[in-house]
């Protein structure tokens, strides 16, 4: 397995305090990504002014679950990100299910686009996976040419609806790609609709953020979001008030 960062967090990534994983390796290409390190499979060197970081170290899964198991009496659970976790199925599958035998709480944060989502998240306590656009020419600008990806997305969006127990679908909202009222409410109509076929999941509103604009420095890219305007909290509160209108519950 790759990975290119491991540690700990509180609340964001999981219940409780976690122990996260963060997979190296992406099908998604986002073009505000915040872990510009993470899209490549392959190891990377982030050069900053006055240090040189490596992104992208093989690890076991016997190493994973070793650590999980060391970490049990500091956690509340582990979480696997990335990067696309999913990419990485079957060594995730093995860790997970190993982690659940020993009472472990896991969770996972996934674009849900791959053929592999459904089965990995049998194994899967607690799920984060991302809704970012129901546009096919928003999706193709901004996030990948290929837009049966996102066709892949909203089917999944759909199994984990009706399917999991603890789904949770984070809506990252970015500038020119969903801070329309237009783009707002085509989003709020389709977990409008998932809601009323059965589903059951929160929504999570996340706001841009420039924070990795070093990262894309240090790794000699350009980062294509710099000149946009972020989103500020009066768009996040109406978008917020239109998911409301439709009863959907709004972290
Ligand atoms: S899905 Fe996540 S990790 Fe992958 S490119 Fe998009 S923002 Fe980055």
């Amino acid at each position: 397995m790759i990975i290119f960062d491991h540690g700990y967090s509180s609340e964001v990534d999981g219940k409780g305090t976690r122990l996260i994983f963060y997979l190296k390796g992406c099908n998604f290409r986002c073009n505000w990504c915040g872990a510009p390190e993470s899209i490549s499979p392959q190891p990377e060197t982030l050069r900053y002014t006055n240090r040189t970081v490596t992104a992208g170290s093989c690890v076991t899964t016997q190493w994973v679950i070793d650590k999980a198991l060391r970490s049990r009496a500091m956690i509340d659970g582990v979480t696997f990100g990335g990067g696309e976790p999913t990419l990485q199925a079957d060594d995730l599958s093995t860790i997970l299910k190993v982690l659940q035998e020993n009472n472990i709480h896991t969770a996972m944060e996934s674009n849900a686009s791959t053929d592999a989502y459904r089965e990995v998240t049998i194994y899967v306590d607690q799920l984060f996976s991302d809704l970012k656009t129901l546009s096919p020419e928003l999706f193709a600008a901004r996030i990948n040419p290929d837009t049966n990806l996102l066709t892949k997305t909203l089917q999944n969006l759909q199994f984990a609806a009706l399917n999991h127990p603890d789904l949770t679908i984070r809506v990252p909202v970015i500038s020119q790609l969903n801070d329309s009222e237009a783009e707002q409410q085509k989003i709020a109509d389709f977990l409008s609709k998932l809601k009323k076929s059965g589903g059951r999941f929160k929504v999570e509103l996340l706001r841009q953020h420039h924070i990795a604009e070093p990262k894309y420095q240090a790794l000699n890219r350009i980062y294509p979001c710099k000149d946009h305007n972020l989103p500020d909290e009066q768009n996040m509160e109406n978008f917020k008030n239109i998911l409301i209108k439709y009863q959907l519950e709004v972290i």
